[in-house]
């Protein structure tokens, strides 16, 4: 028997639920991490501009040092409802703890689920029971069957509305920070339903290839692109070799926009 019959039988409309018709693509852009207002009502005002609905900006960061910026959490909170409310933008954010859930709830859409807290199957079941969509980053450490079974635990909660995110894997490969796996999204693909897009940015952690993996994740097949944009990315207080500047941004949005969603 396998060991995710109900990913095998997928067949829930979570994209077209979120407003995503058949033949589009699911674009998620925004900085790392929520610094100030100033930089989010930024981001929000680029986004409009080119008729983008969802937000990407963490609230509780997890990094690896405990030295480093940790994020502005409910802070961070408060300032993407208001960005949510303001620009009508749809907010997705990493959830690191299910105490927070009455926090996230207001403010955020799409609950992230991060990479390293996807084999925190406490954390998959707490979250399996809501009501609210779920964006499940792969585990750097993972294979293709464990994130398949980790989706299976909030499916079998009751969630239906489950995203998978390719962000890498570790590999021996050194020069990018993980290794982009398009042979598992172009796999799933061919056999499953559940969607999944791709996170190019925590892939490669350098901006000058996010645009090549962004156009090959599409072509594999990807159901969308979740990507790192900073107003000024050389003062960004996370990931800063990877965001892309608007300019950046802007030229990818519209290779992207020649091809898929091309009623921009
Ligand atoms: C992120 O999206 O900011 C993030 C921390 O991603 P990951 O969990 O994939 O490392
Ligand atoms: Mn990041």
């Amino acid at each position: 028997m396998s060991n995710h019959p109900l990913i095998d039988q997928f067949h829930f409309p979570v994209l077209q639920e979120l407003g995503i018709s058949k033949n589009e693509k699911l674009i998620i852009a925004g900085p790392c991490a929520v610094e100030n207002l100033e930089q989010m009502t930024q981001i929000a005002e680029m986004l409009k501009h080119h008729h983008i609905s969802f937000l990407r900006a963490g609230s509780f960061k997890p990094r690896t040092s405990p030295y480093d910026f940790q994020g502005l959490e409910k802070e961070a909170l408060e300032i993407l409802k208001y960005i949510k409310d303001t620009y009508q933008l749809k907010i997705v954010s990493e959830i690191p703890s299910i105490q927070y859930l009455d926090d996230f709830a207001d403010a955020v859409d799409i609950f992230q689920i991060g990479a390293r807290n996807m084999q925190n199957f406490s954390l998959l079941k707490d979250l399996s029971t809501t009501n609210k969509p779920l964006l499940l980053k792969r585990g750097f450490g993972n294979t293709l069957e464990e994130w398949l079974c980790a989706a299976e635990y909030l499916l079998l909660g009751g969630n239906q509305n489950v995203i998978l995110c390719e962000r890498g894997i570790r590999t021996f490969e050194n020069a990018t920070r993980s290794t982009l796996d398009l042979g598992s999204v172009a796999l799933i693909k061919n056999t499953y339903q559940i969607p999944v897009i791709v996170d190019p940015s925590h892939a490669s952690g350098r901006s000058d290839i996010v645009t090549p993996l962004s156009l090959a994740s599409l072509e594999a097949g990807a159901d969308g692109l979740i990507i790192e944009v900073h107003p000024n990315p050389n003062i960004a207080l996370s990931d800063r070799t990877q965001a892309l500047t608007f300019e950046q941004f802007q030229t990818l949005y519209s290779k992207i926009t020649t091809k898929y969603n091309t009623k921009e």
